[in-house]
């Protein structure tokens, strides 16, 4: 897995294309959009219905370390409090929601594009 590929969204097989379409904009509450297939090579990247059902738990687990990597930097670094340590966790955790949600997905779809088991 190329770890620059997967944040920039990049189509796991020509490696060219974008796999979403938009970014996503957290103001306006709207969620970055995906292409069915790659413009390009025309990969598929939704295998199936429900196929990134999956890609919450990756999205969990990126969730998670974020918060870890914020809280160690705002509490033991910044010497925050524990109270303004935890609102900047939940900033950060809104910030960070659409890069995420993309990242998450591509993870997911990298995944299954590189394993020997077809879906
Ligand atoms: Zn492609």
């Amino acid at each position: 897995m190329n770890l620059l590929l997967i944040l920039k969204s990049k189509c796991p097989q020509c490696r060219k294309n974008n796999i979403f379409s938009s970014k996503g904009n957290l103001l306006l509450f709207q969620i970055p959009l995906m292409n069915d297939t790659c413009k390009k090579c025309n990969f598929k990247f939704e295998k199936e219905p429900g196929f990134f059902f999956g890609a919450m738990f990756v999205s969990y687990a990126l969730a998670v370390a974020e918060f870890i990597g914020v809280f160690v930097m705002s509490y033991f670094i910044f010497g925050l409090s524990l109270l303004v340590s935890f609102f900047t966790i939940v900033l950060s955790a809104i910030l960070l929601s659409t890069l995420n949600y993309k990242v998450s997905r591509t993870i997911w779809i990298y995944l299954f594009f590189n394993s020997k088991v077809k879906v």
